[in-house]
This record gives C-alpha cells, structure tokens and sequence, in this order.
C-alpha cells in the first residue's frame, strides 16, 4: 500500500471473528483506552479507527476496520478483505462455538483474503478466567498450524491488547 507525504506507512487491518466475541470492545480498547460494558449492540461497529504505532524507528498507521453485525450472517463480502493486510481474528474463551467456528473463519480468509496476509488470533475476555471453555494450548496450536501470531486478551481488563496491536504493528512493519 502506499505511503503519504510525511512517509508513513499505511496499512488496512479488518477485524473478524462470531459476534459478540468482543471485536467492538477491542477496538475500542486500543482506540480510546475505553470499555463499555454490555453497551455497545450487536450490530454497531464503529467503522473504523486509525492509529499511528511506533515501533523502534519506523511507524506505520493502522487504519483498522470492524464489522456492524454482517458476521451474525456469515456475510462479509470480498470487497471488505480487499485491501487487507492484516486480519485480526478474535474467538472468546469462554465460548467454545465461537472457537470450533475459527476454522470456517480460516478457509473464508484462505479464499477471500491476500495470500501472504498477516494474521493475529485472539482469544479474547481473559479476564472471565473461571468461565474459560478454551485453553491457551489450543489457541496456540491453531495459530501454529495456520500461520498467525497468538495472544489471549480482555478488552474489559484492557490486558495485552496494546501488546497484540503492537506485535500486529511489528509485523507489518517487517514485510513492509
Ligand atoms: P462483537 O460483536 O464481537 O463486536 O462484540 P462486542 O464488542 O459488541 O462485545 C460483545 C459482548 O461481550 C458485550 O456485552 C461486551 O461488553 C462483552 N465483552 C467484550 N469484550 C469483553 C472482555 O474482554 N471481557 C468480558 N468479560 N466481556 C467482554
Ligand atoms: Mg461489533
């Protein structure tokens, strides 16, 4: 993707995963430092949010987009991954469904998105410990297997979700 006149670099990043895995939540989170609890409805996202990362010497913009309810319908259109050089890929680890569904997200991704995209699966509301139906190790293994970068992280707690964004920053900053 392109550079502006000040050199910085810009790249797209969509977020995906079932709904109310907390995709919103952790945009918001990184965005504004913020969480809502139970507030925000399913079907509203906040479009999108850009922010500038620096990572060591470089800095890249991350103009990061979030779906309005259409994954409720599985109906995420080619139009919406064009572009995207990162996807973030959020599960909730309380929520087995929404982790056995990371799989049809995989293929949709392998079909609809750029082949060398960058991926970060999180699994997300880390701070619902006692409620976990996940465990890390399988996070990790999916990750492994696919080719994506791996952290859990609760919007609500805001823990490692600058840490995943960073790590997400990092990487496209490598390949850019
Ligand atoms: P989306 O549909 O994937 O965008 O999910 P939302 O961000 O709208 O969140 C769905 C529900 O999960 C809301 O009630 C949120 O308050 C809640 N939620 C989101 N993130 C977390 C989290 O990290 N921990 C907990 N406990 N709840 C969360
Ligand atoms: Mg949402």
């Amino acid at each position: 993707s392109e550079c502006e006149g000040d050199g910085l670099v810009n790249r797209k990043v969509i977020i995906l995963g079932d709904s109310e895995t907390g995709k919103t939540s952790l945009l918001i989170r990184f965005d504004q430092d913020k969480y809502t609890e139970g507030g925000l409805s399913a079907t509203v996202g906040v479009g999108y949010a850009n922010k500038i990362m620096v990572v060591e010497d470089a800095k890249v913009k991350l103009q990061i987009w979030d779906t309005a309810g259409q994954e409720r319908f599985r109906s995420i259109t080619r139009a919406y991954y064009r572009d995207a050089e990162a996807l973030l890929l959020v599960y909730d680890i309380t929520n087995r469904k929404s982790f056995s569904n990371i799989k049809g997200w995989l293929t949709e991704i392998s079909e609809l998105a750029k082949e060398n995209v960058i991926l970060l699966l999180i699994g997300n509301k880390l701070d619902l410990e006692n409620e976990r139906q996940v465990s890390v190790e399988e996070g990790q293994k999916i990750a492994e297997d696919s080719g994506a970068i791996f952290t859990e992280a609760s919007a609500k707690s805001g823990e490692h979700v600058e840490h995943a964004f960073l790590s997400l920053a990092r990487e496209l900053l490598k390949t850019s």
